[in-house]
């Protein structure tokens, strides 16, 4: 009753505070399962399943959309990580990645399920091969992956699955990374992260160091990044996928499409090869192009030395260096990226 009393006090005082508003009885990120309705299918990988969905407490169609991440199965083994992919992506707030919602407990089935805003345009696997999209939007694309990425890192996290299928578009200017089922989080003092896990891995995203040792660091994150930026170059088309275009490979040097090849190939010095448009012939030095793109020099000169589809070439080849110390950081890649888009 005393509360009552203050309340009804605080309401005098203050005339503009209703009582639902100064005792808000609903958590914003509890969503209940009688309000949602379900739209279509969105998309599915490994081990999750994602629904587009209509929140409409009002019950009139008037709701919000959003997009609800479940577990493809809920066995104790998964369930672990489940919780974990929940906890990180609900601590994560960038603008280049997308945003957690809320949770609904009630939908059936042990695991919770977990709420993201819903990206209308899909994945950059949906969304590329259906748009004639041009080199400056891609770029732009690619910047807004490393300015997510460079978040991230500044959290100590290793993203592990950085690819096309995880990057989510919200329009024709802006994407978000999506799915942070593999990302794992470094501890301070320590450079990387050892993983056991079998099968089902992302193999042909993963730099060389991660297939022979399944050390997994912000370098390797940069080797996957180079991927992604390849498909996006390629605009997704499944012909030039990364295991395609390896697979073709393996046949040609008449051997059996496996991890044990794919490490001689990459052992070789082999990488995928440049986009159209992406000539592989460099009239200068590597070395040259690193000092320039790496001092301020780049800003003002390397368009003028350099076509557009060269450098985007080399940077990617950048990114694949055996060594991981020898990869750019996001945060120099997004400086290139912006001399580059000039
Ligand atoms: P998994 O962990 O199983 O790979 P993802 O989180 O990558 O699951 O989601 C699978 C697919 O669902 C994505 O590739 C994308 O096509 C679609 N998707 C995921 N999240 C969203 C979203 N927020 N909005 C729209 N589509 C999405
Ligand atoms: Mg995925």
């Amino acid at each position: 009753r005393t509360v009552l009393r203050e309340l009804t006090g605080l309401i005098i005082i203050n005339p503009n505070i209703s009582p639902s508003e100064a005792l808000p009885d609903t958590d914003p990120s509890v969503f209940h399962k009688r309000y949602l309705k379900m739209m279509r299918h969105l998309g599915e990988g490994h081990f999750g399943k994602v629904t587009l969905y209509l929140y409409d407490p009002a019950n009139d169609g008037t709701g919000e959309r959003v997009a609800v991440k479940a577990l493809k199965q809920d066995n104790s083994q998964v369930l672990e990580g489940w919780k974990k992919e929940i906890e990180i992506l609900k601590s994560l707030y960038h603008s280049n990645i997308v945003k957690y919602k809320g949770c609904c407990t009630e939908l059936g089935g042990q695991a919770v399920q977990l709420i993201m805003e819903y990206l209308p345009l899909g994945s950059l696997r949906d969304y590329l091969p259906k748009r004639k999209l041009g080199v400056a939007q891609c770029l732009l694309f690619a910047q807004q992956i490393c300015q997510g990425m460079v978040y991230l890192q500044s959290k100590r996290y290793v993203h592990r699955d950085l690819a096309a299928r995880n990057v989510l578009v919200e329009n024709d200017s802006l994407v978000k990374i999506g799915d942070f089922g593999l990302t794992k989080h470094i501890p301070e003092g320590e450079i990387y992260y050892r993983v056991r896990e079998d099968g089902e891995s992302p193999v042909y995203w993963y730099a060389i160091e991660c297939l022979k040792e399944n050390k997994f660091s912000f370098s390797s994150d940069i080797w996957s990044f180079g991927v992604t930026l390849y498909e996006i170059l390629t605009r997704c088309e499944t012909r030039l996928s990364p295991p395609n275009v390896c697979f073709d490979k393996m046949k040609e040097i008449k051997e059996e499409k496996n991890v044990m090849v794919l490490i001689k190939l990459l052992d070789t010095q082999w990488r995928l090869p440049r986009p159209k448009g992406c000539p592989h012939e460099v009239t200068s030095p590597l070395s040259t192009i690193d000092i320039l793109l790496a001092s301020g020099v780049a800003r003002l000169f390397c368009n003028e030395f350099f076509p557009l589809n060269q450098q985007v070439g080399m940077l990617m080849e950048q990114c694949w260096a055996a060594e991981p110390a020898k990869r750019p950081s996001f945060g120099s890649l997004i400086e290139m990226f912006e001399a580059i888009r000039q």
